[in-house]
């Protein structure tokens, strides 16, 4: 049993019509699925990814609006790093991210929250994973998810839950890299410096993708471990369970069914606001206090 590879990285944000603008408009994913945060509905949750909304190319916000910001700390991810295809994309990029900074095969910017992202030319082999944007040729699109780097106490001591129980590699110096079965992703620690603050700008959580029939069999293998684990919750798009490991990382567990096509035309992806059945008898009330998001696709 083993994961197919990321599933999606799920952040924290004051401003969903900025973080529409940024990941939109500015970066070029498509903004997939704009629902609400189905344990508290009150706040935004939108998808981005590409095209297809495809499992690996997936980055989503809760909005809670006027956060303050946060600081990320020990058992949090504090940077992401998205695939590109060469050192042309970063010249094209190193252009349109005013305030980057570039190094050999690697260019470091932070987004209007706080939140550090890197660009990079990856060594994983992965099929890119490309949406379509006006302003960005093809060639130089984000392809997907690379890696994530998270602060840990014992960063550089191997952890055996992810390798043992989760299926990592363990490279050394707190580097850990999954070969999924359809994609590969490098997942590392660092030293932190002071405790995690959550707010905009920080990273709540990361989900791995597992085949649907896998999914309770992971529930059991981390149970059997002796790990927390949750439930089976149903998020429409994907069904999920969630366990912290040692570091204090909050991980998910989310399946490849159903997909965000499941309640939207995949050419109309992210258009409408889709609420669970759940709460969709508070649509009435939604529709009034949730500030209107444009998709930036639909303005384009
Ligand atoms: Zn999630």
């Amino acid at each position: 049993m083993e994961f197919t590879g990321l599933h999606h990285i799920t952040m924290i944000t004051g401003d969903a019509q900025q973080n529409a603008a940024f990941y939109g408009d500015l970066l070029g994913l498509r903004l997939v699925k704009k629902t609400v945060n189905f344990d508290q509905p009150q706040a935004y949750h939108l998808y981005f990814g590409d095209e297809t909304g495809a499992p690996g190319s997936i980055l989503t916000w809760f909005e809670f609006p006027g956060a303050a910001k946060g600081r990320a700390g020990a058992g949090a991810i504090h940077t992401l790093q998205l695939a590109v295809a060469d050192e042309a994309a970063l010249d094209f990029w190193e252009q349109r991210l005013t305030g980057a900074s570039r190094e050999p095969g690697v260019l470091r910017f932070e987004d209007y929250d706080g939140l550090k992202l890197e660009l990079l030319i990856s060594d994983l082999g992965n099929a890119p994973l490309v949406a379509s944007h006006p302003d960005i040729p093809e060639a130089y699109a984000i392809q997907g998810l690379h890696g994530a780097r998270a602060y840990a106490v014992f960063h550089n001591v191997e952890d055996s839950i992810l390798t043992d129980l989760l299926g990592f590699t363990y490279e050394g110096d707190g580097e850990y890299v999954l070969n999924g079965s359809d994609r590969r992703f490098r997942f590392a620690y660092d030293a932190p410096t002071h405790n995690h603050h959550e707010g905009a700008g920080t990273v709540h959580h990361i989900a791995w993708a597992s085949n649907d029939e896998d999914h309770l069999a992971w529930q059991a293998r981390i149970a059997d471990a002796g790990g927390y684990v949750t439930d089976v919750r149903d998020r429409d798009y994907f069904k999920s369970i969630y366990f912290r490991v040692p570091s204090g990382v909050l991980f998910e567990i989310a399946t490849l069914s159903p997909g965000f096509a499941v309640d939207e035309d995949p050419e109309h992806l992210g258009e409408a606001l889709r609420l669970p059945k759940q709460h969709e008898h508070l649509r009435a009330q939604l529709e009034q206090t949730l500030r209107p998001v444009d998709n930036p696709r639909v303005l384009a």
